[in-house]
């Protein structure tokens, strides 16, 4: 059977200061994970971190292990390089410091290492990280590199990376757009039936894991239009969030597949081979 980890990216996706959504979301899926007897990996934006240590001490006590996912949510495509070296190391110490554990593990927000971004790599192995967890390796609307494969490697300067688990879905002669099916929306909206063809048809040296955020979590935040992802992206954001919990216990339960280590095992292990 297939094992997939399961990963939160603890970020605020903007929900209005005053109601801070993801910290209460993230111990509600916290509890969730402790009575599947689940450890993951979580990887919280430095300054969420800064502003709540308590919930990355909750993290680490409940056995998870914990990774950054930058010191701002911003996309690695639009970071200057002066002050990158300077803001992953300090997120990751912060980490280290208030988990008492260490932190390896770097996922770039929203995908974002691509060719033009991948100066960050060098950056990412000066800041302490052994690991990358940062490639769509599919087109995709936002950040994507479909050059990239679809199986842990290692880059150049010896970083090992975990890419985002990808299924393509319709005939071979005439395949659909390979799809980043086990996190976010994709996860969320897609027909259970495909979720599970794409475990049972994901290549046998895939590192599968399934990505999900507070809000995917979150079907009680009233809705509100977000102007930067537009109609659809707005309905899309918020599609579907009162089966996340269900769908990832199914894809966790043993039947279609069973709970994987945290990544940072899975890199440990890779390096390790
Ligand atoms: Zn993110």
């Amino acid at each position: 059977m297939r094992e997939v980890t399961f990963t939160l990216d603890v970020e605020d996706h903007g929900a209005r200061a005053d109601t801070p959504r993801a910290p209460m979301i993230t111990r509600q899926v916290i509890e969730a994970l402790a009575e599947q007897r689940v450890r993951g990996t979580f990887f919280v934006v430095g300054e969420l971190a800064h502003a709540h240590p308590d919930l990355v001490r909750d993290i680490a006590t409940a056995g998870h292990e914990l990774a950054l996912h930058g010191w701002t949510h911003q996309p690695l495509t639009t970071v200057a390089p002066d002050g990158l070296l300077d803001d992953l190391r300090r997120g990751r110490e912060q980490l280290e410091a208030i988990a008492q554990q260490p932190v390896v593990g770097f996922r770039a927000p929203t995908f974002s290492l691509v060719p033009e971004s991948q100066w960050t790599l060098d950056v990412m192995v000066a800041a302490g990280f052994t690991y990358s967890s940062s490639v769509l390796p599919a087109r995709s609307p936002l950040f994507g590199d479909a050059s990239q494969p679809r199986v842990p490697f290692r880059w150049p300067n010896g970083l090992v990376e975990l890419p985002c688990p990808v299924a393509t879905f319709g005939r071979p002669a005439k395949p659909l757009v390979a799809n980043p099916y086990l996190g976010g929306v994709y996860f969320r909206v897609l027909p259970w039936p495909l979720i599970r063809y794409g475990l049972a048809h994901a290549g046998d040296d895939e590192a599968l894991w399934l990505y999900s955020h507070p809000y995917d979590f979150d079907p009680d935040e009233p809705f509100r239009a977000r102007p930067e992802l537009g109609r659809l992206g707005s309905r899309l954001m918020w599609l579907g969030r009162s089966r996340m919990a269900r769908r990832v216990a199914r894809v966790l339960d043993g039947t279609t597949a069973t709970a994987g280590p945290p990544l940072g095992e899975i890199a440990a292990a890779f390096a390790a081979h």
